[in-house]
């Protein structure tokens, strides 16, 4: 095994373990969403080589071309949607992902309602917020969060486990999330997916159940 993965991995561990302050749920430890990426395929090798199991990916696509085999012999492993999912690509994800991070909308809500009934799932799903109110970012608007939640606890009974934010590139992410915090507080939600390889460390003093790594662990992607 080349000594990157295990180098990077191991120093943020440490960087987690030396935050005194507890994620959102405080008996468990931040986890770290592996996200693989346009990563080349030793580079996810050597992860689960490791030990690691979980992984997130954006496209569905490019997951299905990844994960199937690896899953297969890996029967343990956790594989996140991090990316904004389309409602024609609803059955490949819903038999693909273990966790659903992405959901952002009540159309997308209804289809993944109808799928997971048909495949008989009942896959944890985080509402992704966009915080910042950006046109170009997909999520739930903070003025729709409260009425959106309950359609998809109330309405629907969805497995709704988790709050997933992206913080606008320009502004301090604490705000995010501190408020992504808060909203989970409010509604009793248990997960909090928050911090990227920029911005992990002030996620996890905020709260983080979930940070979301690719560079950081695996270095540069491919374009
Ligand atoms: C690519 C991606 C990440 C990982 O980004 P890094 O900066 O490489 O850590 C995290 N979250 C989402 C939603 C992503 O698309």
């Amino acid at each position: 095994m080349s000594a990157s993965f295990y180098t990077n991995f191991e120093h943020i561990k440490k960087v987690i373990s030396d935050h005194k302050v507890q994620s959102l749920n405080s008996n468990e430890q931040v986890k770290i969403v592996a996200v693989s990426k346009l990563q080349p395929k030793e580079k996810v090798l050597e992860a689960l080589e490791y030990g690691h199991r979980c992984f997130g990916e954006n496209r569905v696509q490019e997951a299905q071309e990844k994960w199937p085999d690896l899953k297969k012999k890996y029967p343990d492993i956790e594989l996140h949607l991090i990316g904004h999912l389309q409602r024609n690509k609803v059955a490949e994800a819903v038999s693909l992902f273990d966790v659903i991070e992405t959901l952002d909308s009540e159309r997308l809500a209804l289809a993944l309602k109808s799928e997971l009934d048909k495949q008989g799932k009942n896959t944890p799903l985080f509402i992704q917020v966009n915080t910042g109110e950006e046109t170009q970012k997909t999520g739930v608007l903070p003025k729709d969060i409260n009425q959106f939640t309950e359609f998809c606890v109330n309405e629907l009974e969805l497995n709704i486990q988790g709050l997933m934010c992206i913080p606008p590139v320009q502004s301090e992410p604490s705000i995010h999330f501190a408020y992504l915090k808060k909203v989970a507080l409010e509604k009793n939600i248990r997960h909090l997916s928050m911090g990227m390889s920029a911005d992990y460390e002030a996620a996890i003093e905020f709260g983080a159940t979930y940070i979301r790594l690719g560079t950081s662990l695996f270095g540069p992607r491919s374009v």
